[in-house]
């Protein structure tokens, strides 16, 4: 497996020691920074003229890309929604003696840089070397999570060898492009702004569009604070506000300027006031002044670490994956704002936007499940509970009854526009059914499942319920023309994954039905109208689904032709066609039998207590060494099982995968931004596979076991108002409650009490 490792190895940081001018997209990616409201690639505060990309994105700020195809398809969505670019406001640009500091030309010498998760702090050192000049630069950047409208940066300069003239030009500039537009569109106009000597102000508005989605409106302030006497200018021009500070600077001695900025949105406020906002938010910054700042966001990280931390002995490497991942992840999303979601590129990319995927449901609510407060979990719920309207609006557009989620969305609306996913890729429908079961099964609130729930579940019950055709002469029912979550096979007829979770939703509302007719809370059940026959036809339907099996090789068979396919394993390829999706025409990936992400394996994690062992391992031996796992998505379900299968050193490749898959660049894309929704994959290989959690049927259960180099590993869960943790070493195993009452959990199969602390040997499993 090829991968380009560029950062150090550390445990709490990531650490750059040259500046990688070839690899600077993929540098940038990895040093982003965001606080679940905004946040930006690692770019530079000062210029760059080398390859690179610009990027700052706040949440929930986004735009109605008109659809770009070749062919239009009647259904297609009119635009492809996206989280658009917005005003840079990190930028400083620096002069020494007028000459401009540009890290791409300039004479550097010991560039260090420095993401620090422990603190949430971007740091840079370098000295630059202009027409002889060397100045030592110290720049700290944080985006506050302790307070979501701000971002602060230290900018330091030492002349080490002169006394000259130093120029810091602090600027917020919204001339800005996203590099995914369609047609080459800019979405911002300028709405207003204002500059003095200390401080400015430019406010954005994004486009009128035909397609009357929402606008916003993004007031971007600065204040900035010099350590030393300068003289100040002040710079205007379109979409641009800057104040030129001039510093005598000394030989040795240090001038450091602090860069506050606040940034508000009308997502929260009138447009009117978000001058004022933005104002406020700035005034009591400097108040608090930047060290206080900071003490207060690094504190604000140690509580999240505290709660989530996982730690891994004996494996530097293992141990900054997950810590890589579990501060992107948060960074990206910690449930602060029901109204948003979790972006497969978060703030650090364009590509797949800051839109809703399937991701969410199937890969990141299990692990927000565990280590946030249960109400965040109930968010991501209650975000699709508000789009039903829009899945119905999605059903209609195919002329099909019910409720279908959209695979990619803002709004509920669907705005993605391949036709082999907007038409297909249907499956997606089953994940945001099998989530509400996942966190009733999980938590115990079953009160989530009226009316919320039921609305949801009989809406999607009615889309598969007409999606389904009855094949008179087998007796059976089929799901035709769809892709599965193997995205290299496409119009496929009754992929054993689809078809299976389409049933499994129809029976699950059956069950859930029957349950609320049993309380007295079926209010909205009763709106619903579900009527005998209808429920008839769903029982009909799961009693006759049809699942593609070979009795030969005892496997689920992903789809009606897959095994007519050229069958042949990922290691008779040649290291030169990886990855596939980049070096081979797209019918060529399609006509062959190699498998993007987890697909049969996948309905096998989902529905893991309803298969027996030499089920799962007959058809994880089948479909593994096919897969070439050039989805982010998938290492993580392959680790999973292959842990339950007792195939522990397949388990730790994919974790190791699945853990450093952005910081190893492995799919060798990491530059487009990093892989936010399948960063949950390395806390669930760990929980859900080393350590063997499961919550089916309201038992909690651990089944563990330890990777052969690891000293030990530890994690901690949130199980209905408790807080577990679980440390494993080479001996034996230590399960403490830490709050909460008792609770009776399995391990390795046999019933315990948990009271406060229990330990026991590692059991060969
Ligand atoms: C995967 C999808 C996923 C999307 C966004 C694609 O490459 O195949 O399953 O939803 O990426 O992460």
């Amino acid at each position: 497996m090829s991968y380009k490792r560029i950062f150090e190895i550390d445990e709490w940081k990531v650490i750059e020691k040259s500046l990688h001018k070839e690899d600077m997209r993929l540098a940038e990616s990895i040093t982003s920074l965001g606080n679940g409201y905004m946040g930006m690639r690692g770019n530079f505060e000062e210029k760059y003229s080398g390859d690179m990309h610009r990027g700052t994105y706040i949440a929930g700020v986004w735009f109605p890309d008109p659809t770009r195809v070749g062919w239009w398809k009647n259904g297609y969505p009119k635009y492809f929604g996206k989280v658009i670019n917005a005003t840079n406001f990190i930028g400083i640009d620096v002069f020494v003696d007028g000459e401009e500091l540009d890290l791409y030309k300039t004479e550097i010498e010991e560039y260090y840089r420095e993401l620090d998760m422990k603190n949430g702090m971007l740091y840079r050192r370098f000295i630059a070397n202009m027409s002889g000049k060397r100045t030592l630069f110290e720049v700290t950047r944080f985006v506050s999570i302790a307070n979501k409208e701000l971002c602060l940066i230290s900018y330091e300069a030492t002349p080490l060898n002169y006394d000259g003239e130093i120029t810091f030009v602090p600027y917020l500039d919204g001339d800005v492009f996203n590099e995914d537009s369609n047609y080459n569109e800019q979405f911002w106009l300028e709405v207003d702004q204002g500059i003095s000597p200390k401080e400015g102000h430019l406010i954005m508005k994004t486009k009128e569009n035909p397609f009357g989605t929402p606008r916003f409106t993004v007031c971007t302030s600065m204040r900035t604070e010099a350590s030393a006497d300068c003289d100040v200018e002040v710079l205007k021009k379109d979409k641009y506000v800057g104040n030129k500070l001039v510093f005598k600077a000394k030989k040795d001695e240090k001038i450091q300027l602090i860069k506050y900025i606040s940034v508000v949105t009308s997502r929260d406020y009138e447009e009117t006031a978000l001058k004022d906002e933005a104002f406020k938010v700035l005034d009591e910054a400097v108040k608090v002044g930047f060290n206080g700042l900071k003490e207060k966001h690094s504190q604000a990280w140690h509580k999240r670490w505290e709660k989530a931390d996982v730690e891994i002995k004996g494996d530097p490497e293992a141990q900054q994956g997950i810590r890589f991942n579990l501060f992107q992840m948060f960074s990206t999303y910690y449930g602060d704002d029901p109204r948003l979601n979790i972006g497969p590129k978060g703030f650090t990319g364009e590509k797949y936007g800051g839109a809703t995927y399937w991701d969410t449901e199937a890969y990141a609510l299990p692990m927000y499940l565990s280590v946030a407060d249960q109400e965040v979990a109930r968010n991501l719920l209650l975000y699709r509970y508000n789009q039903l309207e829009g899945a119905y609006h999605n059903a209609r557009q195919q002329g099909l009854k019910g409720a279908l989620y959209p695979m990619v969305t803002f709004t509920g609306v669907e705005c993605h526009n391949e036709w082999e996913i907007t038409f297909e890729e249907i499956h997606r429908n089953g994940a945001i059914a099998y989530a509400i079961y996942n966190y009733v099964n999980y938590t115990g609130d079953k009160e989530y499942l009226h009316p919320y729930g039921i609305d949801v579940l009989v809406g999607i019950s009615r889309f598969w319920a007409d999606r389904v055709h009855y094949h008179k002469k087998k007796d059976v029912y089929m799901i035709h023309g769809v892709t599965g979550p193997n995205e290299y096979e496409n119009n496929v007829n009754n992929n054993w994954y689809t078809n299976t979770m389409a049933a499994w939703t129809l029976s699950y509302t059956l069950k859930v039905i029957d349950y609320l007719n049993s309380t007295n809370n079926n209010a909205r059940l009763k709106e619903l109208n579900v009527t005998e026959e209808e429920k008839a036809k769903w029982k009909e339907i799961t009693d006759k689904m049809y699942y593609p099996y070979d009795e030969e090789l005892g496997i689920f068979v992903q789809h009606d032709t897959f095994l007519d396919k050229d069958l042949m394993t990922v290691d008779q390829l040649s290291p030169e066609d990886r990855p596939l999706n980049q070096k081979w025409s797209w019918d060529k990936i399609l006509r062959s039998c190699f498998i993007k992400q987890a697909d049969v394996l996948q309905g096998l994690y989902f529905l893991n207590d309803q298969f027996t062992f030499e089920e799962k391992k007959r058809n994880f031996e089948f479909y593994e060494p096919m897969t070439v796992h050039e989805s982010s998505l998938s290492s993580c379900i392959h680790s999973i099982l292959a842990a339950e299968l007792k195939m522990e050193e397949k388990a730790v490749e994919m974790y190791k995968r699945t853990a450093r898959l952005d910081l190893d660049n492995y799919n060798n894309d990491t530059e487009d931004g990093l892989h936010i929704t399948s960063m949950s994959g390395s806390w669930l290989s760990i929980v859900q596979g080393f350590a063997g959690m499961r919550t089916f049927n309201e038992e909690l259960s651990f089944s563990p076991f330890i990777p052969k180099d690891w000293e030990s590993y530890s994690f901690k869960i949130n199980y209905r108002d408790r807080l577990i943790k679980v440390l494993v070493d080479k001996k034996e195993i230590k399960i403490s409650l830490e709050k909460g009452e008792a609770l009776d959990l399995k391990l390795y199969g046999e019933k315990i009490t948990l009271k406060d602390t229990y330990q026991c040997p590692l059991t060969q499993r």
